[in-house]
């Protein structure tokens, strides 16, 4: 790289670092206070719209579509200096880290002009609606219907755990439009309006006291043919590609460098309550460190190679399946730290509340056991896991509700 070149992306490094000590000053709202994340969304909006604004968002997006057209370099860059400051775009992470990455590669470029800016700049939110109440982790079987009718599709359906519907704009949904096809065969991807009177949101109150995903109903939804993402029925591939980039975004986190900020709450907690000198919290601190070092250093791994112009490939599923042991982890040895007070309401349920939250995440973006699989097929070579229906037409299978 010429001198020239470094010295413009030390320039670059900087004016990041500036808007950052400027604007990313931390969330204010309590989660407790926000149960839906809509008071959150508005700071998160508030943030993004900033950094839209100036010229910071979008890094590596083409101009013509909302982003800065700039290099892997730039993204890196702004990823190793948000590292440093608070989270500012956690209601995001959907809609940046999976959506926009598909509509970018998958969609038209008619959708690409008319939503990418939008989301970009934050304006605009999308969720991701691949979960049916009998198709989760065997996702390939779900029965939302799409019937083509003219110059339209009509959905009709049931999608289930749909993170921040209530406050999308818009849908990436998976949906069957060949029901005489193979399971995988016959899918398609679509970008709905979240607005449109045929969606109906309903919430799911969770364990932990949040609020934040749903039950979505589609009746009748009628979606434009241009919004059909990528070729028809073959939303199985798509969907796969942006699964992998949901565990990417999940196991590499928004930030970049090593980070161990579990390790670093839970030490100072244990040096507070006097319990640092035991030997076996001692110990279980190391591991938990450990751990998150581990996964920081995959997480750069993954991102390098996707910086490389890979398509993230099976290897998000190790980052994914570490963070969930991680937060098993961290959720034992704060109840040890704690003690009692921790499942006795201390700290206003801060400890209860976090240990409940972690239950999530062995099962969000796929759970712990769908990740070996992955990992042992996809990654180590090891024999597939046996399908006995994958050839079979999805009308005649018995999945879901379908039983007859
Ligand atoms: C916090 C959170 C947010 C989410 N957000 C979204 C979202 O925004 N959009 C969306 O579409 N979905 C979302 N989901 C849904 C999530 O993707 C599913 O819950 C997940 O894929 C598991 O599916 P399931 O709940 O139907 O469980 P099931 O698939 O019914 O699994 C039940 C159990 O069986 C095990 N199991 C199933 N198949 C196998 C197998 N082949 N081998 C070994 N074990 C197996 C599983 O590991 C699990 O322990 C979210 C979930 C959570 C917890």
């Amino acid at each position: 790289m010429s001198s020239a070149a470094v010295e413009a992306l030390d320039a670059f490094r900087q004016r990041c670092r500036d808007f950052l000590a400027d604007h990313a000053t931390g969330i204010t709202v309590a989660d407790v206070d926000d149960p839906r994340h809509e008071k959150t969304h508005a700071e998160c909006k508030a943030f993004q719209r900033a950094v839209f604004d100036a010229g910071l968002a979008g890094l590596t997006y083409p101009t013509e579509f909302g982003g800065q057209g700039l290099s892997d370099d730039h993204q890196r860059i702004w990823r190793e200096e948000t590292a440093n400051f608070p989270l500012m775009t956690r209601t995001f992470s959907i809609s940046h880290g999976m959506c926009l990455p598909m509509i970018n590669e998958y969609g038209s470029d008619e959708l690409r002009a008319k939503y990418q800016a939008g989301l970009i700049s934050g304006d605009l939110l999308a969720c991701q609606m691949f979960s049916e109440p009998g198709a989760g982790s065997d996702v390939a079987s779900l029965q939302m219907k799409a019937v083509r009718d003219g110059d339209e599709w009509i959905l009709n359906g049931q999608k289930v755990w749909t993170t921040l519907a209530h406050i999308a704009d818009l849908g990436v949904i998976i949906a069957r439009t060949e029901p005489e096809h193979p399971k995988h065969r016959g899918i398609s991807m679509f970008l709905i309006d979240m607005h449109d009177p045929a969606v109906e949101v309903r919430k799911i109150n969770q364990i932990d006291g949040g609020g934040r995903f749903n039950e979505v109903y589609l009746t009748d939804l009628r979606v434009p043919v241009d919004h059909q993402i990528g070729p028809l029925n073959e939303g199985w591939r798509l969907a796969t590609a942006m699964l992998m980039y949901e565990r990417v975004a999940i196991g590499t986190g928004q930030t970049g460098g090593i980070q161990t900020p579990m390790y670093r709450q839970l030490s100072n907690e244990a040096i507070k309550r006097g319990v640092s000198v035991d030997p076996v919290i001692r110990q279980d601190l190391m591991r938990l460190y450990s751990a998150e070092v581990c996964k920081s250093l995959m997480g750069m791994l993954t991102r390098a190679e996707q910086q490389a112009g890979k398509t993230p490939g099976p290897g998000g599923s190790l980052g994914k399946l570490a963070g969930a042991m991680i937060s098993t982890t961290y959720r034992d040895l704060s109840l040890s730290i704690v003690g009692p007070g921790s499942v006795a309401g201390e700290d206003g349920g801060k400890w209860a509340k976090a240990a409940l939250t972690t239950l999530a995440s062995g099962i969000a973006g796929g759970t712990n056991e769908i990740q070996r699989n992955i990992i042992g097929e996809r990654v180590l070579g090891l024999p597939r896991e046996p399908s006995v229906d994958k050839d079979a037409p999805f009308k005649d299978l018995m999945v879901g509700t379908q039983r007859e």
